[in-house]
């Protein structure tokens, strides 16, 4: 069969599905490319992240018998069959991103966030899903994909091989601080990082004493390794959004804004997301009542500062 690969999104970030998809393929023989329109295929894929307000579906020309769609971006009722969703993705599809294995080890998160898919999409339990062997073949970096892998009950197993295969993980969906544990800990100093990422989401939850209790028994002292998703816009108020800022600032944490529906953010929503998460300005200016979005580096003998 010739199979053609649509990435709806684009090339940005590597499309897992269509990596699978086609390992699946090749190992039945079939011939895998990424899909032309001047050509006829058996089976296109067409693989979809993002929904509408974050990506255009695909508007282009194609000539396939079948075509099939899959991703959250078409839906949340199309999986992958086991056999496909298990094998070892095909990373000769994105050279640009060689040398980095990318999968789940995990499945789900108990948590149910009002702004996330997580829940419904995965289910509200983290479950184990795949030893890391399923999808890492030495590469020196693993991206892991996982919502809430502190959550699952095989954390020790999964922490294990992490810093038992010595590379550079990264958990781009970070780590539940409310789950961090000594032992949980202990195990995660021994995984190589390069950054931590953790969330502090809802103003109404207190988590300041859990980020306390991970700088305690961490490793990793410096505040650029340790960054904090602060997610604004979604039903706090700008005194919250602040308080979460300075305070994880204060104990040794690098916070991040995200702003949740950035269309409807009020401009001091904007102009605060500005101040935090360029890096620069932050540390300038201590204090937001002085920021200053229309000062330019350089203009007052600046130049040349981080
Ligand atoms: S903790 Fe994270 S993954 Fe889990 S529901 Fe909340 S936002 Fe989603």
């Amino acid at each position: 069969m010739k199979i053609g690969l649509i990435d709806v999104d684009g090339h940005r970030w590597p499309n897992l599905c269509l990596m699978k998809l086609s390992a699946y393929h090749k190992a039945r023989g079939d011939t895998v490319e990424w899909h032309d329109g001047r050509k006829k295929y058996d089976l296109v894929y067409m693989s979809r992240v993002f929904t509408d307000s974050y990506s255009k579906d695909y508007t282009g020309n194609i000539r396939a018998d079948q075509i099939m769609k899959g991703g959250t971006g078409y839906g949340m009722d199309n999986r992958l069959p086991d056999d496909v969703e298990h094998i070892c993705p095909d990373y000769q599809l994105y050279p640009q991103f060689a040398g980095t294995a990318y999968g789940f080890l995990t499945r789900g998160c108990p948590r149910g966030c009002g702004f996330c898919i997580v829940g419904e999409k995965e289910g509200r339990r983290a479950v184990a899903v795949a030893d890391l062997s399923e999808f890492w073949r030495g590469e020196k970096e693993i991206k892991l994909l996982d919502a809430n892998l502190l959550a699952c009950p095989d954390w020790e197993k999964l922490l294990l091989q992490l810093s038992e295969s010595k590379a550079m993980v990264d958990f781009t969906q970070g780590l539940d601080v409310r789950l961090v544990t000594p032992e949980k800990v202990q195990l995660l100093n021994r995984v190589r990082t390069k950054m931590l990422h953790f969330a502090w989401d809802n103003p109404e939850d207190d988590l300041t004493g859990y980020f306390e209790r991970f700088s305690e028994l961490s490793n990793v002292k410096d505040y650029r390794k340790l960054r904090v998703y602060v997610l604004v816009n979604y039903g706090s108020s700008h005194e919250q959004d602040l308080y979460r800022i300075y305070t994880l600032r204060s104990m040794g944490y690098d916070p991040y804004v995200m702003i949740y529906e950035k269309a409807t953010a009020p401009d001091i929503t904007r102009k605060l997301q500005r101040w935090v998460n360029n890096k620069w300005f932050f540390h300038a200016v201590p204090d937001f009542e002085d920021f200053d979005p229309h000062y330019r580096k350089g203009r007052q003998g600046k130049e040349g500062e981080a």
